[in-house]
């Protein structure tokens, strides 16, 4: 049994494609990048338009496969930027209304949960999920994933982003500040750290970043700074979720589970709680087609499928409004 996943949330547009045992045959991707500033959603959705027939064939023939051979259909159905959504809704409701095979709708943050709990090999971990739109901490319970912390304004991912646009660093800012802070000479300049109660916030910190920039702190001490305080933040949440949930494994996914620094610290937080600690191959950490075909194949063999009545896009479809079907 072979699935296609076409993942379409924001400036990736990602086709892949797995096989029963969840093993990627494919992964193929383009991805739009904002000539100035951050994502024009139209702008992202043209560009996954235009790309999509040669990301497509490109899917196919690194897994080996004609058409014929795909069991279901799976997409990005939310949360994302409407018009990039729709894009990919539209190509899978085409391919599996022509092929004649399950149309399945999956949501992307479970998908990127999914996927690391099974490069990870975990059972019911506790799950830290840091990428340019979400910033969740959560774990599995009575079928659904339940958060126990979350950024009450903007995603990390995010926050890295728009320090790194304001200060003239490429998008996107997360390896570019990781870099940075590697050289940094002069040591942590206090930044405001805002947990309020197992939740975060960023902006302030942002704002105070910047600001330290721009009174002539050298950018990689800001950068150090800046990623020493955000990173001890999510620690901190992880370490009192760890404790409450009494997990045994905590797993990183997202984007931003490419940083070495953060799982540094994670390890440390896992070690000091006898847990478990495991990330995301930084191959999959960013959005991938993979992880919604991969989250497809859950979906279907838990006997479960999106009619085309149901396929509608859900930008703002929550990570724990989803059943895990497949999770007994
Ligand atoms: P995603 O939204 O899951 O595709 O992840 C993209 C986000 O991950 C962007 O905000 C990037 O800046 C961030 N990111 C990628 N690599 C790193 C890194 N090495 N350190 C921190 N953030 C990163
Ligand atoms: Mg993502």
């Amino acid at each position: 049994m072979v699935i296609l996943g076409i993942e379409c949330t924001a400036h990736t547009l990602g086709i892949g494609i797995v096989n029963s045992e969840g093993k990627v045959l494919a992964d193929s991707k383009a991805v739009y990048t904002p000539k100035e500033g951050g994502i024009h959603p139209r702008e992202a959705a043209e560009n996954h338009q235009k790309a999509a027939i040669t990301v497509l064939q490109a899917a196919i023939n690194e897994a080996n496969i004609t058409l014929d051979q795909l069991r279901g259909v799976a997409f990005s159905q939310g949360p994302g930027l409407p018009p990039a959504l729709r894009v990919g809704a539209v190509i899978a409701r085409s391919l599996a209304k022509s092929l004649n095979i399950p149309l399945l709708g999956i949501n992307h943050c479970v998908a990127h949960i999914e996927q690391a709990r099974f490069f990870c090999q975990a059972k019911i971990p506790l799950v830290i999920y840091l990428s340019g739109g979400n910033t969740q901490i959560t774990t599995l319970a009575a079928h659904r994933y339940r958060i126990f912390g979350e950024t009450l304004d903007i995603a990390l991912g995010n926050m890295l982003d728009m320090f790194a646009r304001a200060a003239n660093l490429a998008h996107p800012g997360g390896p570019k500040v990781e870099q940075l802070a590697k050289q940094a000479e002069n040591g942590y300049h206090p930044l405001p750290y805002t947990v309020k109660g197992m939740d975060l916030a960023f902006s302030g910190l942002l704002t105070a970043a910047k600001q330290l920039l721009k009174k002539g702190t050298a950018l990689e001490d800001v950068c150090y700074s800046l990623q020493e305080t955000a990173f001890s933040m999510i620690a901190e949440v992880t370490e009192r979720a760890l404790a409450h949930t009494q997990r045994e494994e905590i797993i990183l996914t997202g984007g931003v589970a490419a940083n070495s620094r953060l799982k540094e610290m994670l390890q440390i937080v896992a070690n000091e709680q006898s847990a478990h600690f495991a990330s995301v191959p930084v191959k999959y950490a960013g959005d991938n087609g993979a992880m919604i075909a991969y989250n497809g194949l859950l979906l279907l063999n838990s006997g479960n499928k999106t009619s085309l009545n149901e396929s509608g896009i859900q930008s703002k479809w929550r990570l724990d409004q989803v059943d895990i079907h497949w999770e007994s």
